[in-house]
């Protein structure tokens, strides 16, 4: 910062858990007297209060913040998440569920030969090929373990979490304004922009002027700033993702549960079961084209045996795709109010970190050059996309088959080109590990993850008649692996052992 200067007034808008996680890694890059924040929010409008599962970047956020488990996880009656387990989503033979697993260090003595095996089952020779079986996470997850091992097991897992998303972004806020952040509660009415097009100040309900060098749109889909004030364009995905609904249900505990989030199909869409300490935080995510809210209700009270139940739902609509530039003028969209690809595989706040951190990374080297906009907006469209493929593969590979939702999905022919280049390479028996290499988008999800998703699906040809009957050529009957991972797994704590508790005020002392 040059001597004299005053700080850089950066203005937030929204509390949800973007505009929070925002304040909290913005206030942690730059100290304040070179950037002043502070964060508007209406209490009247509220935050959404989904989204209750993380991948493992989330980990890093608090590391980076230097928050500890112990101090944010029983305040957010948060659990771990070590993979997710879906349910329902292929119908060919032994494949009614599959582990889409995080990665762990131990990956290196067991991915090589699942890759193999696949490859051998791509060929039409029968051998393993559940992604269950090869991955300690899913083996730790079914045995209900923790990601903690003991000391002496020299591997680490990486895992993820779940956590009440209301009880998250009050801690976040507790945590931001002790950090400088200033909070204000006004409803934002009007947006002033200045002669050159950028936001110039926020004219709030109650007559307050707010005005700032730099605002961050959080403000949900109502992207009040960067889509109504600029009117940077959306673009829906809604051609090959068709859910834009999702109906909403806790539930109590009914039996143990396990470290992983599950998914399961339903007629026309997917419910989402994430275990909390303090409950279950269920989910239908549905297509409106297929189904409407009072039959998905009830399609999703049935799935949870809560058909008599008084238990109220929440019935919220989700605008799918993203805006066609995420940094414009001198607005930062984050959040539901920059795009969001459906909540399956949970990846939006995932996406909200890659773009805060990104965007400090980009400020640092350039400032508000037009330079550093045009490659933020590049890197983040790329993102945007890739997650999109992703989640989009898991409609297109559905065998299901049982309702026209799922038939449509199956046949729907409009894809991207990487994606179809990616589903061409595993069925002309490639190479998938190169393949993405050469997309550049391993990155988001890696070769595991892809195939996880088409061997979970069983997404093979037929296989060749007259197989020998023998575990010849099957790398997980010759390594042995079943007794290596169910051997690594012993060295894992009970998911209980592992979840902390609070700090008391004698742990203190
Ligand atoms: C069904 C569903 C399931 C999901 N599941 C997951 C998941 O498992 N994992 C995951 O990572 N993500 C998930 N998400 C996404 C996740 O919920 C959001 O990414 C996350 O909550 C961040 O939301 P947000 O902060 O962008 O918006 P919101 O939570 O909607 O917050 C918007 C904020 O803007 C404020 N605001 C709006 N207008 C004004 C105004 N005029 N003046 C002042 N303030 C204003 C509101 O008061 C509020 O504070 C899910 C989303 C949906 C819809």
């Amino acid at each position: 910062m040059e001597a004299g200067r005053p700080p850089l007034h950066l203005v937030i808008v929204g509390g949800g858990t973007a505009g929070w996680m925002a304040a909290n890694l913005f206030a942690a890059a730059w100290p304040r007297n070179r950037v002043r924040i502070t964060l508007v929010e209406s209490p009247d409008i509220g935050i959404i209060g989904v989204g209750e599962g993380s991948t493992p970047l989330l980990r890093k956020f608090f590391a980076d913040l230097g928050i500890e488990e112990r101090d944010w996880m029983p305040r957010c009656n948060a659990t771990y998440k070590l993979n997710i387990r879906f349910r329902g989503w292929s119908g060919k033979p032994g494949c009614a569920s599959y582990s889409h697993p995080f990665p762990t260090q131990l990956d290196v003595h067991t991915s090589r030969a699942f890759y193999v095996n696949c490859l051998t089952r791509r060929l039409g020779l029968d051998v393993e090929t559940s992604p269950d079986l090869f991955n300690l996470n899913a083996v730790l997850a079914a045995a209900r373990k923790g990601p903690h091992a003991a000391e002496n097991f020299p591997f680490t897992v990486q895992y993820g979490y779940h956590f009440d998303s209301g009880l998250l972004g009050a801690f976040l806020r507790e945590r931001a304004c002790g950090n400088g952040v200033v909070h204000e509660q006004a409803l934002v009415e009007r947006v002033e922009r200045a002669e050159n097009g950028d936001l110039r100040a926020l004219h709030t309900r109650c007559g307050r002027v707010v005005a700032g060098d730099f605002f961050v749109d959080c403000t949900g889909f109502a992207s009040l700033l960067a889509q109504q004030a600029l009117g940077v364009g959306f673009r829906p995905f809604a051609e090959n993702l068709f859910n834009d609904r999702a109906v909403v249900m806790p539930t109590p505990h009914a039996e143990p549960f396990r470290p992983e989030t599950r998914a399961v199909a339903l007629s026309a869409g997917w419910c989402w079961h994430i275990p909390l300490t303090s409950r279950m935080g269920n989910g239908y995510v549905y297509s409106s084209s297929y189904l409407g809210p009072d039959a998905a209700e009830t399609e999703l009270r049935r799935q949870l045996g809560m058909l008599e139940s008084e238990v109220p739902v929440r019935h919220l609509a989700m605008r799918v795709g993203q805006v066609e530039r995420h940094w414009s003028h001198n607005c930062l969209a984050l959040g539901l109010s920059g795009g969001f690809i459906e909540p399956l595989e949970a990846t939006a706040l995932h996406l909200v970190q890659v773009g805060i951190e990104s965007f400090i990374s980009h400020f640092d080297q350039g400032g508000f050059s037009a330079d550093r906009r045009e490659a933020y907006n590049q890197f983040m469209s790329n993102w945007f996309e890739r997650v999109r493929d992703y989640i989009v593969a898991h409609y297109r590979m559905n065998t299901r088959g049982d309702t026209e939702y799922w038939r449509v999905n199956a046949s729907n022919d409009r894809l991207s080109d990487a994606l179809r280049q990616l589903l061409a390479v595993w069925f002309q028996r490639g190479d998938l590990a190169a393949e993405l290499e050469r997309q550049k988008a391993g990155t988001h999800f890696g070769v595991m993850s892809w195939h996880c998703l088409l061997a979970g699906y069983g997404s093979f040809p037929e296989l060749a008649p007259n197989q020998p009957g023998s575990h010849k050529g099957d790398r997980y009957h010759e390594l042995g692996l079943q007794d290596f991972l169910r051997r690594c797994a012993m060295n894992f704590k009970p998911l209980e052992e592992c979840l902390p508790t609070a700090v008391t005020a004698t742990d203190v002392a």
